[in-house]
């Protein structure tokens, strides 16, 4: 774990580069991305000069353009860029989910041809694991692989594949030996979507956006060296995704809930409804951000001393994708109509509080659906019978 001077330093050198470039910056977002996110032009200069700079991808290892930092660096990074009311950028899926997968379980030869290309912004991945019989129940997917030669051909359906419509890549789960037991015989391949045989079926969510995609794959063909972990052992490397994707930004998360909360504090301000019964509930829902700041810490914690923090990140699940939910509630109630219509000179467009209270039931099934951490805590800290 980086010590505190070089916390310190990290920190002092952070905000003497953003001194110099935050005025460059777009304003930084709520707490998750829209799912209809796209990078605008501002935003993609904002990256750029980021990426000239070094400040991307902060947890790969140096030689691949990362700076190695560790949770609690990262998150002394991630802090300063919010103090500073900048963003700082993941690049997705390829570099949130996959990159970690690679990493582990790559070769030398995947790791240097895909790792740039999602730093550079070339390739943009989506995560194919879902399935209509097969959400929580990972296992049981079944779409087809079948080697043929030094190729992969891939046959079925996938659902839920978040920003699937502005990405060229997919990396996928699909089952290559049907006979062997259902956690053995898959594997875990990168594909390119515009090779053909890719069909991309845009899913709207309750917020109005296209956020979602159905994706479905007739004959699709990838490259044997496009199987990351070796040929029916995906369910490993899956498993280092799934890790990576709990983890999430367990350390910094927190800063967006922050930004949002401090949003409504303005707008009741604005509306003059800050009474004090608004204040107290608005002091609770910040008390519980804090717990959330410091859950994290306690799971990155866990995570640096080799620990399982499968049961820590279970409540930290549940914590905040509940809060989430409870945040855009309150809001709503708060701001009255205020909080429910859409200002049509916006051209109708959602305000981000109102994405909030739209979005987060969905993030109470994403990354492993409350109920399946609750049942993690029941069975692992209660000693309940499964
Ligand atoms: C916002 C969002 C983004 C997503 N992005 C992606 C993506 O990019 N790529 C991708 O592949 N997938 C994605 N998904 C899909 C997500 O992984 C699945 O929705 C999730 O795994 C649940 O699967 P399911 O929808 O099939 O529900 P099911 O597994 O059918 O579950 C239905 C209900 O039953 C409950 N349930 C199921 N099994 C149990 C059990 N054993 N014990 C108790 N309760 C249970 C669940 O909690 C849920 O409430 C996303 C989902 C959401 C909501």
């Amino acid at each position: 774990m980086a010590d505190l001077q070089d916390l310190a330093e990290l920190r002092a050198e952070v905000r003497d580069r953003l001194r110099e470039h935050a005025a460059h910056a777009p304003p930084a977002t709520g707490a998750h991305e829209p799912m209809d996110y796209e990078t605008g032009p501002e935003l993609r200069s904002w990256i750029e000069r980021l990426r000239a700079g070094r400040w991307l991808c902060l947890s790969w290892p140096t030689r691949f353009g990362g700076r190695g930092l560790d949770a609690f660096a990262c998150m002394a990074v991630n802090e300063e860029f919010a103090r500073a009311g900048v963003p700082r950028p993941a690049l997705g899926m390829g570099e949130t989910l996959l990159a970690p997968a690679i990493l582990q379980h790559g070769t030398e030869e995947q790791q240097e041809r895909l790792l740039p290309r999602i730093l550079a912004g070339d390739d943009v991945y989506c995560q194919g694991f879902s399935e209509p019989e097969a959400g929580s129940d990972l296992a049981r997917l079944r779409t087809r692989g079948v080697v043929d030669g030094d190729r992969v051909r891939i046959t079925g359906e996938k659902i839920w594949q978040s920003g699937a419509h502005n990405a060229n890549r997919v990396f996928l789960l699909c089952r290559t030996d049907p006979d062997a037991p259902r956690h053995r015989g898959i594997s875990y391949v990168v594909l390119d979507m515009a090779a053909g045989g890719v069909r991309v079926e845009p899913i709207r969510m309750m917020t109005g956006d296209h956020g979602f995609n159905h994706l479905l794959f007739d004959d699709a063909v990838a490259s044997l060296d496009d199987v990351i972990g070796g040929l029916n052992n995906g369910w490993k490397v899956a498993m280092t995704t799934l890790g990576a994707e709990r983890a999430g930004h367990i350390t910094s998360q927190y800063l967006g809930y922050e930004r949002e909360l401090t949003d409504l504090v303005r707008r009741l301000a604005q509306l003059d409804r800050l009474d004090a019964s608004a204040t107290e509930r608005m002091v609770d829902v910040y008390a519980q951000v804090q717990l959330m700041r410091f859950t994290g810490r306690r799971v990155a914690d866990e995570m640096a001393a080799g620990r399982s923090a499968q049961v820590l990140q279970a409540i930290d699940k549940i914590n905040w994708s509940e809060l989430h939910l409870e945040m855009g509630l309150l809001a709503a109630e708060l701001l009255g109509v205020d909080g429910i219509t859409r200002p049509a000179e916006d051209g109708y467009r959602l305000t981000p509080l109102q994405r909030v209270l739209l979005e987060s039931p969905g993030r109470r099934i994403a990354r492993g659906s409350n109920q399946i951490q609750r049942t993690i805590i029941a069975e692992r800290v209660l000693g309940l019978p499964r």
